[in-house]
């Protein structure tokens, strides 16, 4: 079999492109030799097996509990049903906008999942943000919120902060139920939007729009620091390898970027100049893997929130701790996800709209149930581990699932 299957890669010319793909992307050639044919997929004895091939199967019998729905109402905090459609070097231009799904589609799954109600974070900007809440808000009163964006492009403007501050409350009176806030702010903005030096979390240029989300009620939903392993060299010692060579712009390390900890201080000093503006502290706050570090935080910040956004595989490998942890926050803690439609959501299956994400996320919360996988993937998307059910008693998932949005946001119970 194995002959046959080398004989049909080198005729194809597929051979070359393996190996070539291997070491960094060469043109493929036909006059492949025989040692570059790539290897079986499931190498057997004897055979070197590449990392990207290992797929092992866990032969533990433990209890598989199907959790197809929740034990009370959800409202996920953490979608993306739209995004603005251009961009440049990671800045949001215009305002046009790109549907990721249907309302109707989106239903489906909801209805399909007991999810009552989802906030669209990229709901866009001026006509775009407008558009968004016609199409969806309004087209399905109660089951879905969005989101306004800060106009980036127009940091250069003089009138820029007041500028913003009104574009805040132009959004409120138009229907927004908070700003989100993209890592963006500290990672890509530049002093010349796209180029210069990066702009600061904490930059005084945004004091009046986060004073008018207070003003207005409007929660800042707010990602500005990924995982810890991003800020650090893409080695063999990094345990988010396979992730960062699914989507090598996602590392910060290296070049002009903050340390993690740089970025964490700025967001920090913002938190504590604004105490009357609500921050939603997306993924864990930032830094799911440290939970001492977030509990610091939420001492130290009255009006900060976190969801669990693409933070359960993290969550669910240190299950005692995260029990203790949703114990001693339950009125803070908010059920996200980071929903993306298929098929652009295919490309981060932690976080693809789909039944069955939903069920990971119920299973982890509702269950003790033990190892299983954190997205529906063949190999674990963001780190080769597997995560523990928590099962969290009734009163703090109903705060999680629903009655945190609820006050968060503002809607009738
Ligand atoms: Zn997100």
């Amino acid at each position: 079999m194995e002959f046959q299957r080398r004989q049909w890669l080198k005729s194809a010319g597929l051979g070359a492109l393996g190996a070539a793909g291997l070491a960094g992307g060469a043109e493929p050639t036909k006059e492949a030799p025989e040692e570059s044919a790539p290897r079986s997929s499931c190498p057997t004895a004897g055979e070197d097996l590449l990392l990207q091939d290992f797929r092992p199967k866990s032969m533990l019998h433990v209890p598989e509990t199907r959790v197809a729905q929740p034990r009370f109402p959800v409202i996920d905090i953490h979608t993306h049903m739209t995004f603005v459609t251009k961009s440049e070097k990671g800045v949001a231009m215009g305002e046009e906008m790109t549907p990721l799904t249907t309302p109707e589609k989106a239903l489906e799954v909801m209805d399909r999942k007991g999810i009552r109600a989802m906030l669209n974070l990229t709901g866009g900007i001026g006509k775009g943000l407008e558009q968004t809440i016609d199409t969806w808000d309004r087209a399905h009163p109660g089951r879905f919120y969005t989101c306004v964006q800060p106009r980036f492009e127009d940091l250069r403007d003089p009138g820029y902060p007041q500028m913003q501050a009104d574009a805040i409350e132009a959004a409120a009176k138009a229907g927004a139920k908070g700003l989100k806030i993209l890592k963006t702010l500290g990672l890509y903005l530049r002093e010349q939007v796209t180029e210069g030096p990066l702009v600061k979390v904490d930059d005084p240029r945004f004091d009046p729009m986060w004073e008018a989300c207070a003003a207005h009620d409007l929660p800042v939903a707010i990602h500005v620091a990924d995982p810890e392993a991003f800020f650090l060299p893409i080695d063999c010692t990094n345990e988010r390898w396979d992730e960062l060579g699914h989507h090598p712009d996602w590392s910060f390390h290296g070049r002009d970027f903050p340390s993690f900890q740089e970025v964490m201080e700025a967001r920090d000093r913002l938190y504590a100049r604004h105490p009357k503006t609500q921050f939603l502290s997306l993924h864990l706050g930032h830094d799911a893997e440290n939970l001492g570090f977030v509990s610091e935080s939420l001492d130290r910040f009255p009006n900060m929130t976190v969801e669990l956004g693409a933070r359960i595989g993290e969550l669910g490998r240190q299950p005692r701790a995260s029990a203790k942890f949703f114990d001693r926050y339950q009125d803070r803690i908010l059920f996200g996800t980071d929903a993306v439609p298929p098929p652009a959501g295919e490309a981060t299956p932690q976080q693809v709209f789909k039944d069955e994400l939903y069920e990971i996320y119920y299973r982890f919360l509702e269950t003790e149930d033990e190892y299983f996988d954190y997205a529906p993937a063949p190999v674990p998307p963001q780190g080769r581990w597997r995560i523990y059910g928590i099962g969290l008693p009734e009163g703090i998932l109903k705060k999680v699932y629903q009655d945190n949005a609820v006050r968060l946001l503002g809607l009738d119970a």
